[in-house]
């Protein structure tokens, strides 16, 4: 992505504490009845409490985000090495995503499409996840799998020849690879559509001939063109949520309701700090969704001094950064809903 504005200030780092959610599951006095109440059918025991919905009628509790499952897909991407557009790296990491989501039992397909580039045509691939839900509408939540194609300068004007992209697409992909395995545990009532982009990264340079966000631009053309755009009700992107001190602002090109109901989640699970209420702007996958039409918030943060540069690694990203995104996301989803219904 590119900041149009960078703000003044220093990332902050904030000593907040996981969140114990709502979400656990609860204790098994609560739900599994006693066997001297429960006269066991031919001797069998009593089912588990996974098994068993709880006495006011919902269904098991859904999972907690478990951001050492998301670091451990973390860490597997920036093994792979440098992953750019078109390259057998990324294809690599295609497989491994696409054999996360199948263990997940999760749908996914590949949406591959040739991109005009300056450097030429590339062959690339979005992969979309569904998680069906009670309603045929869908959420969406995504991210870039891709890095940014070597060698290039970075901001300070170093060139660049090796760059594993631990918090530019490591990161939220493997926020968006946790968050899936959790929503498959969850009661949902929209359609959860997890899309991982290809092509976000320029191929030469941002700012000139479109060189960005292919992969989201292809997803919107081609739903529009199919009339599937209509029921996509809101996008939530994730984009380098790896950093160790983690900040991020809100975007002043986001959909501001979305804004507000994320900002707004993330206070209340104690995460005030990190969700600043500073504005920035930024120009990233949303943006194609946003000329479309549909609701769409970007969490990004981008004040992260590693960004486009060959220290974006394993060193200056944390799981606990993974962790309180994930929290903030899932928090967020029942005012989301409630607000689309
Ligand atoms: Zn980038």
């Amino acid at each position: 992505m590119s900041a149009a504005m960078i703000g003044a200030m220093g990332a902050t780092a904030i000593g907040c504490r996981m969140p114990k959610s709502e979400q656990l599951a609860p204790t098994n006095g609560q739900i599994a009845p006693t066997s001297s109440k429960l006269a066991p059918t031919n001797g069998q025991l009593a089912p588990t409490s996974s098994q068993l919905a709880p006495t006011n009628g919902q269904l098991a509790p859904t999972a907690r985000f478990d951001s050492a499952r998301a670091w451990n897909d973390l860490e597997a991407q920036v093994a792979i090495g440098p992953r750019p557009a078109g390259s057998a790296a990324l294809q690599k990491t295609r497989d491994y995503i696409l054999a996360e989501l199948k263990k997940a039992g999760i749908e996914a397909r590949q949406q591959i499409f040739i991109a005009n580039t300056p450097l030429g045509e590339t062959s690339m691939a979005n992969i979309i996840a569904t998680i069906p839900g009670r309603r045929p509408e869908r959420l969406a939540i995504a991210s870039h799998y891709d890095t940014k194609r070597t060698p290039f300068m970075s901001p300070s004007g170093a060139t660049v020849t090796r760059f594993v992209g631990a918090s530019d697409g490591a990161s939220s992909t493997a926020a968006l690879l946790e968050l899936a395995r959790v929503l498959t545990t969850r009661q949902n009532e929209f359609t959860f559509e997890l899309i991982f982009f290809d092509g976000e990264e320029a191929v030469v340079e941002w700012n000139r001939n479109n060189d960005n966000t292919y992969g989201s631009r292809h997803y919107v053309a081609t739903a529009l063109k199919a009339g599937t755009l209509k029921d996509l009700r809101a996008l939530i992107l994730l984009d380098m949520i790896g950093d160790k001190e983690l900040l991020i602002r809100r975007d002043a090109l986001s959909t501001p309701w979305l804004v507000d109901i994320v900002w707004n989640a993330a206070a209340r699970i104690g995460h005030r700090a990190v969700f600043s209420n500073e504005e920035t702007s930024i120009d990233d996958d949303h943006v194609p969704f946003l000329g479309a039409g549909v609701p769409a918030v970007d969490i990004i943060d981008l004040d992260y001094p590693a960004w486009h540069t060959a220290a974006d690694t394993l060193d200056n990203v944390s799981a606990r950064s993974l962790q309180i995104v994930g929290d903030v996301v899932l928090a967020a989803l029942p005012d989301i809903e409630a607000r689309l219904r």
